[in-house]
This record gives structure tokens, C-alpha cells and sequence, in this order.
């Protein structure tokens, strides 16, 4: 069966596609509807981002579990400190509260995005608005990568992981946007889930290798995703196994062997996170189906003198 969304994160024989990163998170707030939008002006239009439950169920964009003492501020203006409150302990109501436009520079995580701009009054967005942004004519091509994100305090909790699918997939659905989002997840148990649930959207299947592990100052997401160590197995068939449409190695995982063998089994290959110019090159001549960025406006740089293309 072939899915129109994963046909646009597919590349072509001049073509690798771009995903913004939460939006574009080296220069703007991530997952911030200022910074989808600004993606989208540049013509980048696949984007990827992170969903979460409030406690009254209201998906929320956001990555981590806890709120980033990092990149929020409280009502009176300061950064909170270290991991803030659970998100799923939350209202929306209460999240609102919360400003998301700047980050701490004295943080180790505010250090790595030293570029991004220092704006007042952005909030933690409902997926729906997002929808309602994509949804304009004009956003017509768009598609997301939309990360559902396993909670560390749920693991084994069935019942959290069907709600989780359940609400996120019935707001997709109600927004007309089955056919423009692909269900993305490091947790392999949530994606089997969205098979037996909505067997008629597409998956897409991150991998980390634990030596690779380096988001520095953010939730990692290494306790949900499989212990998968190739050479004795090969992360493209695993996925394929699982039944993935997409596989979304992090880019320091993947070999040329691994890339011919994703393209054998059908499956498209977009790499995480690629910010780095040599890293970006890199990439490029491993010629993969989509790169996936913080800084989308440097890949296409870097495409553009190379003479490769990134739209469709
Ligand atoms: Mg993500």
C-alpha cells in the first residue's frame, strides 16, 4: 500500500527532502506555532514535532514530559528551575500560563541553540492549531511527522499508550489529516498500537544506537526505543518487520549498506538530527530520502550549491 505522505519524504534522483525539526528550532522557539510557520515560509514543508497529554487529554506540542526549566518562564517572567511540572499533570489551562519563547543561556541546553531568537508571549501550542495552520489552502502540500512521545513513568501502562493513540489519531481524523501526517515514534509499542488502531495511517520508526546518545540538556527517549545492535541485526529489516513505512535512524547510526538495504525493502529514510555543515554533506552523499534539521534554511544551502533540489 502506498501512502501519499510518505511519497513526499521521499526523495528522488535530484531530490532530498527537508523536515523541519520542532518547527526550526536552532532559530526560533521548537515546537512553537511561530517557528511551523516560519519553516513553512521557506518553503519547507514537512514538519516534525512531539505530542503530549495535558490531564484533561488535550494534545499538546511539547518534548518533554516534565517542562523544560530551560526554555520556560513562569507568570512572573523567570525560567523555572530544572524540570518544571508533568505535563500530564497539567491542564492546558495551566500550561498556558507558561511562556516558551526564550531560552536560558546559562543552561547547557539554552548553549547549544545560541542563535535562536529571544521572543515574549509564545505558548506551548494545542496540536489543533497546528492542524488549523496546515489546514489553510495555501499549506496545502504540507506533511507532518508527528512524535508520539512514550511516557518514562508509563512504560508498561497499555491502557495510557491506546488513550494516547487514540486521542491523538481521532483529532488527525476530525482535522481531515490522515492523509498528510505519518505516526512517528521511538517507542516501537506505540506504533504497533497506531497499527491495530488505525491500520489505514502510516508509520514511521525512530532508532538510536546507545553510543550516540548525546541530546544534551533534553528528556532522552532511549528507555522506550528497542536495544537494537546491528552488525547482528539490521536495523531497515526490523523495521520492516514491524511494519514501518519510514525508518528514522539518528544520522550517526547509518551505513551505506543499511541505506541500500531500507531502499530494497521499499521503506523511506529520513535521518535525525543534522545540523552541522559536514554532517549535512555527509548526508548528502549517502543520499538519503530526507534530512531532518533544527537549521532547515542551512540545508537548503547546502543543497542549493551542491544542485540538488528539496521541494517536490
Ligand atoms: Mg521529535
Amino acid at each position: 500500500m502506498k501512502f501519499t505522505q510518505v511519497e513526499s519524504f521521499r526523495g528522488d534522483a535530484n531530490t532530498i527532502r527537508i523536515v523541519g525539526h520542532r518547527g526550526a528550532r536552532g532559530i526560533l522557539p521548537e515546537n512553537s506555532i511561530i517557528g511551523f510557520d516560519f519553516a513553512l515560509s521557506i518553503g519547507v514543508d514537512l514538519l516534525e514535532f512531539d505530542v503530549l497529554l495535558t490531564r484533561d487529554d488535550v494534545p499538546v506540542i511539547t518534548h518533554n514530559h516534565e517542562l523544560n526549566g530551560a526554555a520556560t518562564r513562569g507568570p512572573d517572567g523567570r525560567f523555572i528551575n530544572g524540570a518544571g511540572a508533568r505535563v500530564a499533570s497539567l491542564y492546558f489551562e495551566d500550561i498556558e500560563c507558561f511562556d516558551i519563547g526564550r531560552l536560558n543561556g546559562h543552561t547547557d541546553y539554552g548553549r547549544r541553540f545560541c542563535e535562536q531568537a529571544q521572543l515574549d508571549g509564545v505558548r506551548v501550542p494545542k496540536l489543533s492549531e497546528l492542524l488549523e495552520l496546515v489546514s489553510q489552502p495555501k499549506h496545502q502540500r504540507v506533511c507532518m511527522m508527528l512524535e508520539l512521545k512514550s511516557d518514562p513513568e508509563f512504560s508498561a501502562d497499555r491502557t495510557a499508550k491506546e488513550k494516547l493513540v487514540s486521542v491523538v489519531t481521532c483529532e488527525i481524523k476530525k482535522a481531515g489529516m490522515e492523509d498528510r501526517t505519518l505516526l512517528h515514534s521511538f517507542d516501537w509499542t506505540l506504533l504497533a498500537e497506531c497499527k491495530k488502531q488505525v491500520a489505514d495511517m502510516p508509520t514511521s520508526y525512530l532508532t538510536q544506537l546507545k553510543q550516540h546518545a548525546e541530546d544534551i540538556g533534553e528528556e532522552t527517549s532511549l528507555h522506550s526505543t528497542p536495544d537494537l545492535r546491528p552488525p547482528d541485526i539490521s536495523l531497515p529489516d526490523e523495521v520492516k518487520k514491524a511494519g514501518g513505512e519510514l525508518w528514522c535512524p539518528h544520522f550517526k547510526d547509518i551505513s551505506k549498506a543499511d541505506l541500500m538495504r531500507a531502499k530494497d525493502l521499499g521503506l523511506c529514510v529520513a535521518v535525525w538530527t543534522v545540523n552541522e555543515p559536514d554532517d549535512i554533506d555527509a548526508m548528502i552523499d549517502l543520499h538519503v530520502d530526507a534530512i531532518i534539521t533544527d537549521y532547515p534554511g542551512r540545508v537548503q544551502r547546502r543543497l542549493s550549491d551542491r544542485g540538488w533540489l528539496w521541494e517536490r
